[in-house]
């Protein structure tokens, strides 16, 4: 007859608490009916994928919006695919983006909340605990089997739809306690395993917020709790963690699915009740016609670095990913224009069954619509703060007059319809290039309908006209004047009704003013342009281009 209590003594001679120790220590967590308590749970083995970023967001707006806790917990227990800067990696990348979570690792060494500590390879004795509980209750057992036992176990199970560690291959699941005693003394390492009571014919049944009704096979295997050195397997530190944090709702990758039955069975054996989960699928990439996942390896843009160094402000990131994320939010968004995002009621059941997809274009868009409607000052700031660490030149330009560079941000905003030219800092030096001669490299090629003496009549008549002084509609006037003058027409639905009785229409004659100056043919509002660089600029640029043409 087993001592089960015995056998927990012996193979756990450190554990002092009880599980009620720290039942107590956590209490059920105080919130509204109804509130969800979220985790990101990552691994400090690399930078933050973007897939990463999207499930941590899916976690975070769900607490948000179910006025609940949002938590960060770092998984470092396995120590061989670390790397040294892994948690200032998750944290900054989160914080580049706005996710700020409400509990948890706060950065190196520290952390907030009462449901800590939020670093499991800090969490080792309550792991312990834990599993002593269940040896004592005869759930669990220290098995004996070397790397070697289980590949010969492995080998031998070539021909069998289950394989793993139960049945005849568990063999240390029956050991007497005098084997168990003799191979403890004895130093023998060992690791800890469920001792399962699941039955391959008999089905799990789980609800998922995401996939829906999903029905498996329970668990039969007598999976490692612990590992030989003590550490807990994701499995067993999943169940722990999650139940003494008070999470509610697990939103984690799909590719855990498979270990749900495991799960489930694992939280009742520790006599807690299961959680519930979201899986969701990896985000996807059109490719050659097919769709496949985003990658680490081949995608630049998987990296979240790849939006903080192209300058892609968190708001942006935000928008972009909850237009993938719920299906109806761009219709709430069209709704709610200036709805901050945190209103968005986020709904699992508008997350995409089987992977979002992840479109450049598309984000570049949703971007460039976000910028648009933020003001010139907070423009003004985001392009400065990104400029200090990644384009020096540009950073002084900005703040030696920032004035001028308000007033340069400012054309063609605040009005119904913004300029959507910008989706991210590293494209604004050469937006503005134009407004500043360090960074200016003028190329003043006329559209080719356009000649160069026609040009030089444009030019040289627009001198005499122009005035810094004039209003837009006085500036616009003088401009229709000049078509007058030149043998152009103002209207350009006369010149179509007539195109021989013109050279041109008012959109040449601008056209030709617009290169001079800007040396594009396609710009911001002209007149706030030539506000904002000043008469003498102006006219400097006209009198270069007059010459120019001349040749
Ligand atoms: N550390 C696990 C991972 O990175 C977390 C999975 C989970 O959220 O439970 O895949």
């Amino acid at each position: 007859m087993t001592d089960c209590k015995k056998i927990a003594d012996l193979i756990f001679p450190d554990v002092t608490k009880t599980a009620d120790y720290y039942e107590t220590k956590y209490p059920q967590r105080n919130l509204p009916e109804g509130a969800r308590v979220t985790r990101f749970a990552p691994s400090p083995t690399g930078y933050l994928h973007f897939g990463g970023l999207y499930a941590a967001f899916a976690s975070k707006f769900t607490a948000q919006a179910a006025n609940g806790i949002f938590m960060l917990r770092i998984e470092d227990t396995d120590k061989k695919r670390e790397i040294d800067d892994g948690v200032s990696c998750i944290i900054n990348g989160l914080s580049a983006f706005g996710i700020e979570p409400d509990e948890g690792v706060t950065g190196f060494d520290s952390e907030k909340g009462e449901y800590g500590p939020y670093t499991q390879s800090k969490r080792r004795e309550i792991y312990r605990t834990f599993a002593k509980k269940l040896v004592e209750e005869g759930k669990a057992y220290p098995c004996f089997c070397t790397a070697e036992d289980l590949d010969k176990i492995r080998e031998s199970q070539e021909n069998e739809d289950i394989k793993g560690y139960y049945g005849k291959y568990a063999r240390c699941r029956n050991l007497t306690d005098e084997e168990i005693e003799e191979n403890v003394n004895a130093g023998v390492p060992f690791t800890v395993r469920l001792r399962s009571e699941g039955d391959i014919s008999r089905k799990i049944k789980f609800d998922d917020m995401i996939k829906g009704k999903i029905e498996m096979s329970e668990n039969v295997n007598d999976v490692v709790i612990l590992k030989t050195d003590g550490i807990p397997t994701y499995h067993f530190a999943h169940a722990v963690d999650d139940h003494l944090m008070r999470t509610t709702h697990v939103v984690r990758g799909d590719e855990w699915i498979a270990s749900v039955p495991l799960h489930i069975e694992l939280f009742r054996a520790l006599g807690f009740r299961p959680v519930k989960y979201a899986h969701i699928a990896p985000l996807l990439k059109e490719e050659n016609g097919g769709k496949r996942k985003l990658s680490k390896r081949k995608d630049p843009e998987a990296n979240v670095t790849y939006y903080i160094e192209k300058g892609y402000p968190k708001e942006s990131v935000q928008e972009y990913i909850l237009t993938i994320l719920n299906s109806n939010f761009e219709d709430w968004r069209r709704a709610n224009k200036q709805e901050s995002v945190s209103k968005f009621p986020f709904n699992f059941k508008k997350v995409s069954v089987s992977g979002a997809l992840f479109d450049l274009v598309k984000f570049n868009d949703v971007s460039k619509n976000v910028i648009s409607l933020m003001t010139a000052q907070k423009v003004y700031e985001y392009v400065t703060e990104w400029a200090k660490t990644y384009d020096n030149e540009l950073y002084a330009l900005l703040t030696a007059d920032p004035k001028k560079a308000l007033a340069i941000f400012n054309i063609d905003r605040e009005n119904p319809k913004p300029r959507k030219d910008i989706a991210c800092w590293s494209e604004v030096r050469d937006y503005l290039s134009y407004f500043y001669n360090e960074i200016y490299t003028p190329n003043i090629t006329l559209p080719e309908h356009i000649n160069k003496a026609d040009a030089c009549e444009i030019l040289t008549k627009y001198k005499e006209l122009y005035s810094e002084n004039d209003s837009k509609d006085e500036w616009f006037a003088k401009t229709k004047e000049l078509c007058t003058l030149c043998g152009y027409t103002p209207n350009v639905k006369e010149y179509k009704a007539n195109p021989d009785a013109f050279k041109g229409h008012v959109g040449d004659v601008t056209a030709v003013i617009r290169v001079a100056v800007t040396s594009r043919v396609n710009s911001p509002d002209l007149y706030y342009i030539m506000q904002a660089l000043g008469r003498d600029e102006v006219i400097a640029r006209i009198d270069t281009a007059i010459n120019f043409y001349r040749g």
